[in-house]
């Protein structure tokens, strides 16, 4: 009988280690999956996803907390030229060491994200002033300047970067509004020629409202046949 209370102990016990085993698989899974929701799976960065949430919720705090927040959109200058010339798994590289030098030259408490094929987003908290988010964008867009060395190709790159600023005091600009707006200021820099970096006025706004109404109210012009 004593053999027998024994096979029950281990059958027990085994069924037991199965199940841990399970479960630990389980929530590994479930680890792997809202990493994979998150992150972006070439960089290892931050997603766009991520990134909102992580404004949202600063932006959620009291302003003494956070203090002055900054939003620094980038996005590499003609990227296509260098898929084009070099191929696609070089282009992918190149985001990678990108990537990879947004991070060091941030401090541990920014957060990179890459939220789109070759834009890149940057939150910085806590700044003292207005000045200091440009001072960062600079350094970041100087950073770049160094050539890539990606596969033993010399691989030299810029950025356009967009900055957005939200002192806690409007309560509109959530993370969205932050991100667009930034990005507004990115297209802004663009249009200077590149390499640059522009700050978001309300007048961008304005100027890109404009041109969005003006090119509907063009089409709608031939539609009708009132261009003469
Ligand atoms: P611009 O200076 O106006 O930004 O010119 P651009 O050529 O960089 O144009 P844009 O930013 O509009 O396009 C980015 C290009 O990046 C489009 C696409 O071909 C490429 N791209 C997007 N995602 C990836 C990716 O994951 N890997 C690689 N290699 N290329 C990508
Ligand atoms: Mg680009």
């Amino acid at each position: 009988r004593i053999e027998f209370g024994i096979i029950i102990m281990a059958l027990t016990l085994a069924a037991a280690w199965r199940m841990f085993r399970a479960l630990r698989a389980y929530a590994r899974s479930e680890e792997r999956l809202t990493h994979a929701a998150t992150h972006d799976a070439l960089t290892g960065l931050p997603n766009r996803a991520y990134a909102q949430d992580h404004l949202n919720s600063l932006l959620a705090r009291p302003r003494q907390e956070h203090g002055l927040v900054a939003l620094l959109f980038l996005d590499i200058d003609r990227f296509k030229l260098i898929n084009d010339s070099y191929g696609h798994s070089l282009g992918d590289e190149l985001l990678l060491a990108v990537a990879r030098r947004l991070r060091t030259t941030t401090r541990p408490g920014d957060l990179v994200a890459r939220i789109g094929g070759d834009e890149f987003v940057i939150v910085l908290a806590n700044l003292p002033t207005t000045s200091k988010a440009l001072e960062v964008a600079e350094r970041t867009r100087l950073s770049l300047q160094f050539p890539f060395d990606v596969r033993g190709v010399e691989v030299v790159a810029s950025a356009s970067i967009g900055v957005s600023l939200s002192n806690g005091t409007d309560s509109s600009l959530d993370a969205e509004a932050l991100i667009r707006d930034a990005d507004t200021a990115m297209y802004r820099a663009k249009e200077t020629g590149r390499d640059a970096v522009c700050v978001f006025d309300s007048s961008m706004r304005d100027s890109a409202t404009r041109r969005v109404e003006l090119e509907r109210d063009l089409r709608h012009a031939m539609e009708s046949d009132e261009l003469y």
